[in-house]
């Protein structure tokens, strides 16, 4: 089965040189062989890791490759033979909270540009967001605590009738999360630029299961669509899928 989906949804280039899937699909015509998932971790790499990859997705699938990068199959070799596995501190100060968070990561260095690059997936969990709900103030929030388990689809659950709540980005105010209830109507927008990570699968569309995650909408026949806004209602505790624009 064709991983093309599973690339877009790591971000479609080798990590570190940036060699992307569709040039060398274009230019060679074959991919196989070519791009290869790390795990960071690789002592939380699963044990039936090969076949899981090559199943339909899922969401052990995508947790799976929560925990990976995408490099092409010469910069994962540098990156063992070189061996360098550090972690970083980053912290950030929202309204005089400071979050912190571990990032582990590898280096890959260049010894004729000095460069070290650093390889990981977790830095974007740092981004921070504004939360606005009706007649409320504003609340500012970091990725990384929205990222706890189902902290987002809980307030979401305890929203009364008419009440509304809405997520900014506030790297450029786009909004990227809505939720509206209305009388036995719960009505949810996602954008793309929204980036959930550690949900479970988010709903279903035709008997189908999909996710919303690391900014692409995924479903069970291994499409991965980026830049999309999609428009969710509940009924019975069941998100549905009303249509992806
Ligand atoms: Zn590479
Ligand atoms: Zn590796």
């Amino acid at each position: 089965m064709s991983k093309l989906h599973l690339y877009k949804y790591k971000g479609d280039k080798c990590q570190h040189c940036e060699k992307s899937i569709s040039e060398v699909l274009s230019r060679y015509g074959v991919i196989k062989r070519i791009f290869e998932f790390h795990h960071i971790k690789p002592e939380l790499k699963d044990p039936n890791y090969s076949n899981l990859i090559k199943q339909k997705t899922s969401t052990k699938q995508l947790k799976e490759l929560d925990k990976c990068v995408l490099l092409c199959s010469e910069c994962h070799k540098i990156l063992h033979s070189q061996n360098d596995n550090v972690e970083l501190e980053l912290r950030i100060a929202l309204n005089e909270r400071v979050i912190s968070k571990k990032i582990s990561g590898w280096l890959i260095t260049d010894h004729i540009s000095k460069i070290k690059k650093f390889i990981t997936d977790e830095a974007y969990l740092l981004q921070p967001y504004v939360l606005k709900t009706k007649n409320k103030e504003e609340i500012y929030i970091a990725f990384e605590i929205l990222n706890e388990p189902s902290i987002l689809f809980n307030l979401v659950n305890n929203l009364d009738d008419n009440d509304e709540l809405s997520l900014y980005s506030l790297a450029n105010m786009t909004q990227v999360f809505f939720a509206k209830r209305t009388s036995d109507q719960l009505n949810i927008d996602i954008h793309s630029l929204f980036r959930i990570v550690n949900i479970e699968t988010l709903g279903s569309f035709k008997g189908q299961n999909f996710w919303v995650q690391g900014g692409f909408f995924l479903d069970e026949s291994n499409t991965a669509i980026s830049d999309f806004n999609i428009h969710l209602t509940a009924e019975a505790g069941k998100l549905i899928l009303n249509n992806i624009v």
